[in-house]
């Protein structure tokens, strides 16, 4: 019987070494969960990185690979300087740059690029080591790119897949990219290749065309005589499950594990009409959070009426400290809150609460149900999950959502008050349209974008893939 095999960075576990024991703990990411419908039919396998270095692991690898194979997981060991130039390095100081249109961070290293081969030839021989005939082979993002033609080279009878999480750019920031050839060429190993959005989908045919001079019909690339797929799978959210915790939390009225989401229900009760703002994500360059700070100093001296009234909440998950952009990123955020902070705080008031961590799955839901606006202002995103699970969780309908248009999340909720993340002054006068917003128009917007998040959910989203994948390789036979 054939199986699907799974292949991502790294895995859905978070392994410890502790004493002589080896501890795993599932991750509870929106991959992790929406592949669990895929992966949980037992016929499957996940192949990738423990998120421990070989160094790390040591002596332990034996007992690692016996615990992964319990759970149906498979390791690609990665030494520290593979973590370093294949992950920090081209993944994160290349691709990840140019993919979201920050050339100007863009890094190129041939070093790097040479981590990036060999690692993908690793994760490509662990797949070949465990594939069989009529397998099904899922792999995921921009980590990985020429992990599909490394395993066609060798198997032309099993099937796969790709889909990246992130954008795929237009031609003309794609076409800098000197390895640009070769990532193609990686992707189209492929028998099908899923972005988030119809824009990524004609970005990479685009790119096919002028870069590969490969012809293309409608949404197929005849690649030196075989057939790609291409086609957009947007990424939904377990909108049951973000939907029913909040409910949960809403009767049983629990306490949090951490102090922050406590203090602000705390506020709530002490003042109820003040109004807060939710701002979450990964401390990323492309998140836009400086921007989104220096609208809301431009919103409090435009609007100087909401002194005093709302709260913009920030938590920023620390991400990628390796990296020197994301430290610098860190350095700008902590002072211009401390500005803004500093130019409007009164005795009883400050405008930012400020946090610079994570949280649990419980306070994450808690703080999306407390809070009255999400304002999300990426300046580029792939999707974008915390916007689709701000509005699962909103179970009176009440509430707004202030999105980027350069969120892929953005071409689904339509409903949402959409703002260019460039534009201080739009974003100003959305907030305040937000604040005045009637109940009934709240009420309005939220219940179209739920009808759609409940139908388009994170499993539905796998199915529908993996579905496609097999329809794609039924229908076009490519030769062996
Ligand atoms: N998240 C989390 N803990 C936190 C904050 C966020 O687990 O303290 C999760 C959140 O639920 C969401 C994910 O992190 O599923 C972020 O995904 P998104 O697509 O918004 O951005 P990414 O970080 O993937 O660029």
């Amino acid at each position: 019987m054939s199986k699907t095999i799974i292949v991502s960075n790294r895995l859905p576990v978070e392994f410890k070494i502790s004493g002589n024991r080896i501890q795993s703990t599932p991750s509870v990411g929106g991959l992790a969960t929406g592949l669990k419908s895929v992966h949980a039919t037992g016929e499957s396998l996940w192949i990738g990185w423990p998120g421990l270095t070989s160094e790390q692991i040591g002596d332990f690898d034996v007992a690692l690979n016996r615990t992964a194979s319990e759970s149906r997981m498979a390791n690609v060991f990665l030494k520290q300087a593979e973590v370093r130039d294949f992950y920090f390095g081209f993944s994160n100081k290349s691709l990840w740059p140019l993919f979201h249109y920050f050339l100007e961070y863009t890094l190129y290293d041939p070093k790097q690029w040479d981590a990036y081969y060999r690692v993908n030839q690793k994760y490509a021989e662990c797949v070949l080591a465990h594939a069989e005939e009529g397998d099904r082979i899922w792999i995921h993002d921009y980590q990985l790119m020429l992990v599909p033609s490394m395993i066609r080279e060798k198997r032309p009878d099993v099937s796969i897949g790709f889909f990246l999480h992130i954008p795929f750019p237009a031609f003309e920031i794609f076409r800098t990219c000197p390895w640009r050839d070769e990532l193609l060429s990686g992707l189209l190993g492929a028998d099908l290749i899923g972005f988030h959005t119809y824009d990524y989908v004609q970005h990479f045919l685009n790119s096919v065309k002028r870069i590969k001079g490969f012809s293309v019909k409608f949404n197929e690339v005849d690649a030196n005589g075989r057939t790609v797929k291409v086609d957009s799978f947007p990424m939904g959210v377990d909108f049951n499950k973000f939907h029913f915790s909040a409910a949960k939390y809403e009767v049983t009225g629990q306490q949090f594990q951490s102090d922050l989401v406590n203090r602000l229900q705390d506020h709530l009760k002490q003042y109820p009409d003040s109004r807060l703002i939710l701002s979450i994500d990964r401390l990323d360059y492309t998140k836009g959070i400086p921007n989104r700070i220096r609208a809301f100093q431009y919103f409090l001296e435009r609007h100087p009426e909401y002194i005093g009234k709302v709260r913009l909440v920030m938590l920023a998950v620390p991400s990628r400290e390796d990296v020197p952009q994301y430290r610098k990123l860190k350095r700008e955020t902590d002072e211009l809150v401390g500005r803004v902070n500093g130019k409007f705080a009164t005795i009883d008031w400050t405008p930012i609460w400020y946090f610079y961590r994570s949280l649990p799955y419980e306070d994450l839901v808690a703080l999306y149900t407390t809070s009255h606006i999400a304002m999300i202002t990426p300046l580029r995103d792939g999707m974008n999950l915390v916007a689709k699970e701000y509005v699962a969780t909103r179970i009176e309908r009440d509430g707004v959502l202030i999105l980027s248009e350069m969120a892929g999340a953005a071409n689904e909720l339509s409903q949402a008050l959409l703002i260019n993340p460039e534009n201080m002054n739009q974003i100003s006068e959305t907030l305040d349209q937000a604040l005045r917003m009637p109940l009934e128009e709240q009420r309005h917007r939220m219940e179209a974008m739920q009808k759609r998040l409940s139908r388009y959910t994170i499993e539905k989203w796998a199915n529908d893939f993996v579905t496609s994948l097999e329809k794609t390789v039924r229908n076009t036979p490519n030769p062996a």
